[in-house]
Order: structure tokens, then sequence, then C-alpha cells
């Protein structure tokens, strides 16, 4: 199973605990995060837009998976990263590349847009990964 992420999404699988837009959304995510937790060999596509995760958005929601905004966000990231766009890597090389190149608190100027970022949970999802751990169970 390979699967296609954008850029802010590899930060966003370190800090899902459950939480989403919608019980859809979050369904997905947890297949996508749980895959990625127990075969961190799998291979992930790093795209420029809607990604796997974006796909199960909610419909009848205002949507913003292509606002400018976000694709700011996801370069922002994948500068930080040192990463780029239409690489293919195994999941656990990302995990390697946020512990040698992120500190938690990146996630403050990284993430200054996101609505999420308040709850901590990503923050202390970078700290884990920053420790040695990987990631929690859900
Ligand atoms: S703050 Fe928002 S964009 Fe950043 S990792 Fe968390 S959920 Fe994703």
């Amino acid at each position: 199973m390979e699967i296609r992420l954008r850029g802010h999404h590899l930060l966003c699988l370190l800090g899902f605990r459950g939480m989403g837009y919608s019980v859809e959304f979050s369904a997905n995510m947890r297949v996508v995060y749980n895959e990625l937790r127990d075969k961190p060999k799998t291979l992930i596509t790093i795209i420029g837009g809607p990604d796997d995760l974006c796909a199960c958005f909610p419909k009848n929601a205002e949507q913003h998976c292509e606002n400018r905004s976000v694709y700011e966000h996801d370069k922002r990231i994948l500068d930080k990263l040192h990463f780029v766009s239409g690489m293919t890597l195994p999941w656990e090389d990302v995990i390697h590349r946020v512990r040698a190149s992120m500190q938690p608190e990146d996630i403050n100027t990284l993430c200054y847009t996101c609505e999420w970022r308040s709850y901590g949970v990503c923050e202390a999802g970078v700290r884990t990964i920053n420790q040695g751990d990987w990631m929690p169970p859900l």
C-alpha cells in the first residue's frame, strides 16, 4: 500500500489522536496512521495538492484543500524537512527527518494558520518523536 501525502499532513499524522473534521475523515486518518505506525517501511509519496487524507474531507464543509494558503503551508513544512513534492520514501525516513530537523515548538510557526494547533497534540507528537519514541497506539 503506497500512501500519497501532502506536506503538512506529514506532521498532522504525528499529532493525530483521533480528532478530525468528520467521523469519516477521522476513520480514514486512523487507517493511514495505523498503517504507518505498524509498518514504518510503508512507502509514501509526497504530492503537491489534495492527497489520501483530503479524499475524505467532508463534502458539505467549506472546502480549503486547494487554497493557496494550504499550498504555502505544505511548502513551509517540506522546506523545513528538506523534502520536495514527487519524492517517494519509506515513512520511517519522515520520522528520522523530523527528529533531525524539527523542534516541537516549530509547529507554532510552521502551522500558524491551523485551527487544530492550539490543542497542543501536534507539538506533543513532534516531542514524542524527538525523544526517540515511536507513534503511540490510538
Ligand atoms: S497544527 Fe494543524 S497543520 Fe500543523 S500538524 Fe497540527 S493539525 Fe497538522
